[in-house]
């Protein structure tokens, strides 16, 4: 009998956890085709998560619990659950339920058939504010436009993968995780299953607007080095036109002469090339960091306990 995994990462979310369980219990116990787990990686939690979590074990033995050492973010701890799960495919969802389970049975049709990437496509977004909308649509538009390997509008972290993509993303182990875009670099054949993305279904999120932002330069730095090719563009634009200007004064100075004045030329050129300046610096920055944090080859996270055993070799591969 094949096997699915259902991979959830949570930070705080004792709120939903009793939903989560009766959800995901009802969708295992009505499809006995296959044999089920769910493993749940607890991001390192502030309240009842991992307790709880822990309690869903022992009641159903189909639920596993990984306890990270610490909270790494959503993306890590996504690795955490790809190095743990043991199914033929995983289906990866939040814990919020804003990605209904119902939907599983037919991204697994469709691996049936033979797809690999099973991606949910929102056809709505549920409860979300106007401005994030918005920006988020923005941000893809600007995204998909300046990188080869396209990255996909309204698709978030709810799909299905085979046993060969969690394998090659798990050879892709940098610090700096931006999923969304691995997923396309890995490439494999993948399809699109409609979904109504759910308000959530208790607790809150914990994507305010300073960690979307984050998100969102991950996103750009990690996939695509065009900021650098765009500071050196505007850079040489600007020296031509600086080289200009030097001309146009030589010429000026030497055929009419100079009576001191140009205080705001002076002004605004100083401070013009300060910020480009200032800019180029801090894109560059950007990406030295970056190899910064690569260069050190640290495991990606550490492992407190799995189903209730403390671990001591930190990171683990599998569930036996
Ligand atoms: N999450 C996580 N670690 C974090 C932040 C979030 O594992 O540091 C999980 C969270 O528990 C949820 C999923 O990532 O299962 C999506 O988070 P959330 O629902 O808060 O984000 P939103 O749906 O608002 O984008
Ligand atoms: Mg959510």
């Amino acid at each position: 009998m094949k096997k699915i995994s259902i991979l959830v990462p949570m930070y705080n979310e004792q709120e939903v956890l009793p939903a989560l369980f009766d959800r995901l219990s009802a969708l295992m116990d009505a499809n006995t085709d296959y044999d089920w787990e769910v493993v749940m990686v607890n991001d390192g939690s502030s309240d009842n998560t991992a307790s709880m979590a822990l309690a869903m074990h022992e009641r159903d033995a189909r639920f596993h619990c990984v306890d990270l050492s610490r909270n790494y973010g959503k993306e890590t701890a996504m690795l955490a659950g790809f190095d743990t799960v043991s199914g033929d495919c995983t289906v990866i969802m939040d814990a919020d339920l804003q990605h209904p389970p119902e939907v599983i049975p037919k991204m697994v049709e469709k691996w049936e058939q033979g797809y690999d990437d099973v991606y949910g496509m929102r056809i709505t977004r549920g409860k979300e504010p106007w401005l994030r909308k918005k920006l988020s649509l923005l941000y893809y538009n600007l995204l998909q436009r300046t990188t080869r390997v396209p990255v996909l509008k309204n698709v978030g972290d709810f799909r299905l993968l085979d046993r060969a993509c969690i394998n090659a993303l798990r050879k892709l182990r940098e610090t700096h995780r931006y999923t969304k875009g691995l997923y396309c670099y890995i490439g494999f054949r993948k399809a699109e299953v409609p979904f109504e993305q759910a308000d959530r279904e208790a607790g809150e999120t914990k994507w305010n607007f300073v960690r979307l932002l984050g998100l969102a330069i991950e996103g750009i730095t990690s996939y695509t080095t065009l900021p650098l090719r765009f500071a050196t563009i505007v850079g040489g634009i600007v020296s031509v036109a600086a080289m200009l200007y030097l001309m146009f004064i030589l010429f000026k100075t030497v055929l009419v002469g100079e009576p001191v004045a140009g205080f705001p030329t002076l002004m605004v050129s100083i401070l013009f090339l300060g910020g480009v300046i200032l800019l180029t610096l801090g894109v560059m920055g950007e990406y030295l960091a970056r190899i910064f944090d690569e260069s050190k080859r640290r495991p990606v996270y550490f492992i407190r306990e799995i189903d209730g055993k403390r671990q001591t070799d930190g990171c683990v591969r599998e569930i036996e």
